[in-house]
């Protein structure tokens, strides 16, 4: 076995296509040269991390493909000028269902949304820690929702819900999801609670999180995004939100 040889079998070999004979005989040759070795053990680590990205499609989505191609090859018998449209729905239908698993795995994969919980609940230690709760630490919403007035380019909601028990404590800005976003401090007993905002184009949603014994809740909504995080208990913190809710879309 020589490494013109190796080379042209090796993915073979990496496949284990190859019979015992031909194997040893690689193997052999893995074993004495250096050059064809240090060029295998690239190609695994290349299958290796192409394994990590790659996933395996679902059992129902195989089976649409191959019905499409099977339905366009039918086609064929016909006329050239049919097999050759029909071989174009057919490729259209698997791009479609491609894309469309593809879209389905992004929607729901948690990452994104886990992550940002991640920096959001950081961002409420930070804030804590440092002690810079607020840049405009106020009790007024009318000195607290202007401040945030050329600083960024949104304006947040700012409520005033301390006859509900959570008085407003300031707001700041802060940085999350890449970008300025606007930070507004309540507090319930010893409880601080953050509250940020900022436009996004996430869809509606709501959701509840725990993260590291913080709880978070966050929705989207008309193009913007919200997320409140706090220790406070996770029935107090829902009563929060739906109050908030209640106050800045009545
Ligand atoms: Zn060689």
């Amino acid at each position: 076995m020589d490494c013109e040889l190796t080379h042209e079998l090796i993915n073979a070999y990496a496949d284990r296509e190859l019979g015992l004979i031909r194997s040893m005989e690689i193997e052999g040759h893995l074993r004495d040269c250096p050059a064809c070795s240090e060029r295998y053990a690239g190609l695994q680590a290349l299958r290796g991390a192409i394994g990590v990205l790659y996933h395996k499609p679902p059992i129902h989505l195989q089976k649409r493909v191959t019905k499409a191609v099977r339905n366009a090859s039918r086609g064929e018998k016909k006329s050239d000028l049919i097999s050759w449209r029909m071989i174009g729905i057919a490729v259209s239908a698997v791009v479609i269902v491609i894309l469309s698993w593809g879209v389905v795995r992004l929607v729901s994969r948690p990452a994104e949304s886990e992550l940002l919980a991640r920096e959001v609940v950081a961002s409420h230690v930070r804030s804590l820690m440092a002690n810079h709760l607020a840049d405009v630490p106020s009790s007024d919403q009318h000195t607290v929702k202007p401040w945030f007035n050329g600083k960024i380019d949104f304006s947040p909601p700012v409520e005033d819900l301390a006859s509900e028990g959570f008085a407003l404590v300031g707001g700041r800005l802060d940085y999350l999801d890449n970008r300025p976003v606007a930070a507004l401090v309540y507090q319930r007993r010893q409880h601080y609670i953050n509250f940020f905002a900022w436009p996004s184009e996430a869809d509606d949603v709501k959701k509840e999180l725990s993260q590291q014994g913080y709880n978070v809740i966050h929705w989207a909504r008309a193009g913007m995004s919200y997320w409140i995080v706090s220790d406070l208990n996770k029935s107090e913190l829902r009563g929060f939100v739906e109050l908030l809710q209640s106050r800045t879309w009545r």
